[in-house]
């Protein structure tokens, strides 16, 4: 008689997209099943599920968290599961709501909503005595008195913000108000809601990403990549490429200051997604740190092919409660304790957000069909499609496609996305014109 097989760690996974399919290749690596919540906007047909998925589980997460949350104690009390965790950002607190909830592993609540507010998290770090731009808070209703005793410029962002929606930048106290009203009209039409702002004096220099995974309070960070260097009003992405080519006193001074962020917003057990500029060239400022992994799994992507750690792998097993695998100390150049532990480079990876370009209803995307074919190319990662309507700046509609690559240097990258430039055209109609 054979035994019964253990049931492997089951991981509930809050709305994550299928298209970035190797996060669930991730899953299948670590030996996770995933119950998959699946994007209000995205249906998952049961007869092909992605890779580790055993279950579809629709719930309303951001529309009725107390139902979702209701849904989720009935099942976990008929068919328990491990953990619970996201890639995408405003699940973050409903995530860490449900772990503490169930006792599962997690960042608990109040950790949670400081990592996700800014006002909070500026406030954490200023205590901890981390590098912080002079900044004000304003609530949903909040009046600016018109004398903040800020150096201009100042960037105007929503408390509880991502992917830069919103974020706008002013140049004088004149201009301010009405792009904090600009702002505002902004979160009521795009959030759906009012919301408290966050103004800060304006960061210049290099922007930079960091990728970290972080078990029992030790901090790895993985890859330290280069976000280019943008200027506003309006900071729509572009590029990521990694590893950043920092002097050593630089980088070292970014993963201090990484670590040292963790440790002030308590996030002890699972991955950080972390952006920050380098003020003058050379002293680290942080704009935001997300308990996830970033970019939907887009950082993932470049912490494996800088480092061969398999992040997305981890960061499963870290909400299953269990030891990562593959973050160890195999990849870092100091050993376990030392308080500034960067993984090895030993390779190059890179992230190409195709710029929307333009705004009306998409016609033609050229360009992306010639990538098929090119060795340095892992993935297109398409979001928007002819006949999609893209709506003018600051409204943002979403980024047309994600072109991931790996190389042997950061230079090839550099010389990669150059290319990108001239080769990937998006043509577009007015809007109301015939597809
Ligand atoms: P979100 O969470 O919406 O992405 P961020 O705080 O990360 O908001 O801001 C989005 C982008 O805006 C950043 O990546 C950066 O380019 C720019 N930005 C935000 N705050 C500042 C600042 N204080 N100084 C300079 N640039 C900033």
């Amino acid at each position: 008689m054979t035994a019964p097989r253990a049931p492997r760690p089951t991981v509930v996974l809050v709305y994550q997209r299928t298209s970035l399919r190797w996060v669930f290749d991730s899953a299948l690596r670590a030996g996770i099943d995933l119950v998959l919540v699946p994007r209000p906007d995205e249906s998952v047909a049961p007869d092909r599920l992605p890779p580790a998925v055993v279950d579809v589980l629709p719930l309303d997460v951001e529309g009725d968290p107390v139902k979702a949350l209701a849904i989720l104690r009935e099942r976990y009390g008929s068919t328990p599961f491990d953990g619970i965790t996201t890639l995408y950002d405003p699940a973050v607190p409903f995530v860490a709501d449900v772990a503490e909830a169930l006792g599962l592993p997690g960042l608990g609540s109040a950790d949670a909503r400081a990592v996700q507010d800014k006002r909070l998290m500026r406030q954490r770090l200023a205590e901890a005595g981390l590098n912080v731009p002079g900044f004000v808070v304003l609530d949903d209703q909040g009046v600016w008195d018109g004398d903040s005793g800020l150096t201009f410029p100042v960037v105007v962002k929503p408390a509880n913000g991502f992917s830069s929606l919103g974020v706008t930048k002013a140049d004088s106290a004149e201009q301010l108000g009405a792009v904090i009203e600009e702002v505002r009209q902004v979160c009521r039409t795009k959030l759906g809601r009012a919301t408290g702002l966050i103004v800060e004096e304006y960061l210049d220099g290099p922007e930079l990403a960091v990728e970290s995974l972080a078990h029992r309070g030790e901090v790895t960070v993985l890859s330290i990549g280069y976000k280019g260097e943008p200027t506003g009003p309006y900071f729509e992405e572009g590029v990521y490429r990694a590893p950043a080519p920092l002097p050593p006193d630089v980088q070292d001074a970014v993963v201090r200051e990484v670590v040292a962020a963790h440790s002030a917003l308590g996030v002890t057990d699972g991955p950080a997604h972390t952006e920050l500029r380098l003020r003058g060239g050379a002293r680290p400022y942080l704009l935001e740190l997300g308990a996830r992994v970033g970019g939907s799994g887009v950082s993932h992507y470049i912490a494996e092919h800088v480092t061969g750690a398999d992040l997305a792998g981890d960061a499963l097993r870290i909400a299953a409660g269990l030891a990562p695998t593959s973050v160890t100390d195999s990849l870092t150049r100091s050993g376990s304790g030392s308080p500034t532990r960067l993984a090895r480079a030993t390779g190059a990876a890179a992230n190409y957000i195709v710029p929307c370009g333009g705004s009306g209803r998409i016609t033609t995307i050229h360009g992306l069909d010639e990538l098929a074919d090119d060795p340095r190319v892992d993935h297109v990662v398409q979001m928007l499609h002819p006949g999609d309507v893209v709506r003018p700046y600051p409204d943002f509609t979403g980024y047309p496609a994600f072109i991931l690559s790996h190389h042997g240097s950061t230079e090839d990258a550099e010389e990669f996305h150059r290319s990108l430039e001239s080769l990937i055209r998006i043509d577009y109609a007015p809007t109301g014109a015939a597809q």
